[in-house]
């Protein structure tokens, strides 16, 4: 056989979305596993959502749109923009694409080339390197950690910055560590971003989950001067718990939003007509359904943090934004946990997989050693079943 492309030979699947499934086949086979793992709300999409789409069927709405989504759903997305950020787009700004993730894959595939570097702050979403891999540019993990509350620092990010750096992906609030930027931090990294005329690439898509009454802010908020600069990946896959639907966004000036439409010409022709309607229901609808679910998340984080709390060797800094904890588990490691000893957060996690049957991502794919992820998109009843386990099998070590 002739060999593959280059670019797929080190290209590995989401180590997330292959555990979610490696998880779900447990279940299946009957074992009672609490799922922590998944970055994936457990509502159901709201009803009014769901009947946007039923009634986009039934009208017959089931036919090719625009490359870059209808113009309905791409002038409600500006409206957000306009009351929710205060930002003004115009709708030949805003491509609506296959999920969040796939507006990100997009965006790289339109800003940068062979030889390019791009600065991916780490802790990172496990996406991002390999997306900037299949552009063919080099990413360039920089290092955050717990104390510094995962913020870049633009000490940090000079550090990183060659003559090739193109690039920044900023992530707020955070997957995996739920840290969400404050406006003066944001606007301390931008006279870099200026003067090196770096892309910033915005994930915005954890915008609704903050807690504690913190403020979202994205770069174009924090530094009017670097919209022109900057491309916002959002979605509604978090906000309204539809992450099936596959309905993402970007925002971006007016050049490279047309080239992300004429990649999106030739890669998918345009997002699905049905999803498409459904969003518009979501963006234009009433806010309540997504609020209730906010108010869920902030009651599932206070919950995991206290059980958390609770338990020697793990240490937690409290994140404000996303549904996610990242307690950092080396002071569990070199302990006899069920006759096995952890000394990296893989094998941590392996532990807790198989000892607690409790799923959880090691900091591992983050780009971060000594660290785990646990979402807290589960009910309150899983997250207190699988601490409690966890608990019990550190009390054992003691
Ligand atoms: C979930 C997620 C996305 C996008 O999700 P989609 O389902 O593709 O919309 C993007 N970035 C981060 C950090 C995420 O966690």
């Amino acid at each position: 056989m002739s060999p593959l492309a280059e670019r797929t030979l080190n290209l590995k699947p989401s180590p997330t979305l292959t555990l979610d499934a490696e998880v779900k086949a447990m279940k299946a086979r009957g074992r009672k596993i609490v799922n922590l793992g998944v970055g994936e709300p457990d509502f159901e999409t709201p009803d009014f959502i769901k009947e946007a789409a039923v009634k986009a069927v039934r009208d017959g709405f089931t036919r090719y749109t625009p490359s870059e989504g209808i113009l309905e759903l791409r002038e409600a997305v500006c409206e957000k923009f306009s009351r929710d950020n205060g930002l003004e787009y115009g709708p030949e700004e805003i491509v609506v694409t296959c999920g969040g993730k796939h507006a990100l894959y997009e965006a790289m595939q339109a800003l940068f080339d062979p030889g390019d570097e791009v600065i991916v702050p780490a802790p990172y979403w496990v996406t991002y390197p390999p997306q900037v891999r299949l552009a063919g540019a080099t990413p360039v993990a920089v290092a955050t950690d717990a104390a510094g509350g995962y913020v870049l620092t633009p000490e940090a990010l000079e550090r990183a910055l060659t003559p090739r750096t193109k690039g920044i992906i900023i992530n707020s609030p955070s997957n995996p560590t739920g840290m969400v930027y404050t406006r003066a931090e944001l606007a301390a990294l931008a006279p870099l971003i200026e003067s090196r005329g770096l892309w910033v690439i915005s994930d915005d898509i954890y915008e609704s989950l903050t807690y504690d009454g913190r403020e979202f802010a994205n770069m174009p908020m924090a530094c009017p001067e670097l919209k022109p600069r900057t491309v916002i990946c959002h979605g509604v896959s978090k906000t309204y718990s539809m992450t099936g639907w596959r309905i993402g966004f970007l925002a971006a000036p007016r050049e490279v939003a047309s080239t992300v439409a004429r990649i999106q010409s030739q890669m998918t022709s345009n997002p699905c007509s049905i999803a498409q309607k459904a969003a518009l229901a979501a963006i234009t609808g009433p806010g309540e359904p997504a609020e209730r679910m906010r108010e869920a998340f902030a009651v599932r984080r206070r919950l995991i943090l206290d059980l958390l709390e609770g338990i020697p060797g793990f240490s937690t800094p409290v994140p404000a934004g996303a549904f996610y904890v990242f307690p950092d588990a080396t002071g569990l490691f070199g302990r006899k946990l069920a006759g096995r000893t952890a000394d990296s957060s893989d094998a941590l996690a392996s532990i807790l997989l198989t000892e607690c049957e409790v799923a959880t991502v090691p900091g591992s794919g983050f780009g971060t050693e000594g660290a785990i992820r646990f979402s807290y998109a589960a009910s309150e009843n899983e997250i207190t079943e699988g601490l409690g386990r966890i608990a019990r099998l550190a009390a054992a070590s003691w």
